[in-house]
This record gives structure tokens, sequence and C-alpha cells, in this order.
């Protein structure tokens, strides 16, 4: 199981930010920035490399969700958004999260 999934279930405490049926948007516990969130989605992919086509959907609102999240934390001018794919190296949770970074 993730650290991800178990934040999801509840098993460990987080800041959640944002959550969705198929989503959760937490604080990153090491920030990069001044903002350094997670978007996370609920069901547990590990890279980018094992989307299939029925995750589209799931994709897309990603994009949605850090699209409302900086609305809500007036940073929606300036925010940007990342993914590390690279197994047992950059990545190193095994369960797709866009990073989304401000410094404001
Ligand atoms: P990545 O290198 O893309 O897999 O990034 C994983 C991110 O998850 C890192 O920026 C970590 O600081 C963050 N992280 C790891 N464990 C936790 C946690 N328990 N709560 C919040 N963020 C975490």
């Amino acid at each position: 199981m993730s650290i991800f999934t178990k934040i999801i279930n509840r098993e460990i405490p987080s800041d959640i930010i944002y959550e969705q049926e198929n989503i959760i948007v937490i604080k990153d516990i090491n920030p990069q920035a001044k903002t350094h969130l997670l978007i996370i989605p609920k069901k547990k992919i590990e890279t980018i490399n094992d989307l299939d086509n029925n995750d589209k959907e799931l994709i897309a609102d990603m994009f949605f969700v850090a699209k409302k999240v900086t609305k809500m934390l007036w940073i929606s001018e300036w925010y940007k958004l990342w993914f590390n794919v690279w197994k047992k190296w950059w990545q190193e949770v095994m369960h797709i999260h866009m990073h989304l970074l401000s410094n404001l």
C-alpha cells in the first residue's frame, strides 16, 4: 500500500486542502516552495506509464482540481505543475501525483 493510499484512508495524518470523490489534495510534507501541494488520485496508479484509456477523465480532473484549488488559494496567476516519472529515482512515491508549486 502506498503512503498516499494510507493518507486517503486516513490511516496517517496529512494536511488536506481539498477533496472530491476521486481526488485528494494535500500539502507536501517537505515543501519546495511557499505553496507546495500534491494532487493525488484516489485510484492507485503507480506511474504515468501505467495509465490506460479508462483513466482519461481522472487525469483531466486532476488539472481541473489544480485550477479550482489555485483559485481557492488566490494563486491562480502564478503556479507550476509537474509530474515526476522515473521509477526508483525521481519518483519517490509509486502512486501518481501532480505537484503544484507557487511562491505566492
Ligand atoms: P515524488 O518524488 O514526485 O514521488 O514526490 C513525492 C512527494 O511526496 C515528495 O515531495 C514528498 O515530500 C511528499 N511526501 C512524502 N510523504 C508525504 C506525506 N506523508 N505527506 C505529504 N507529502 C509527502
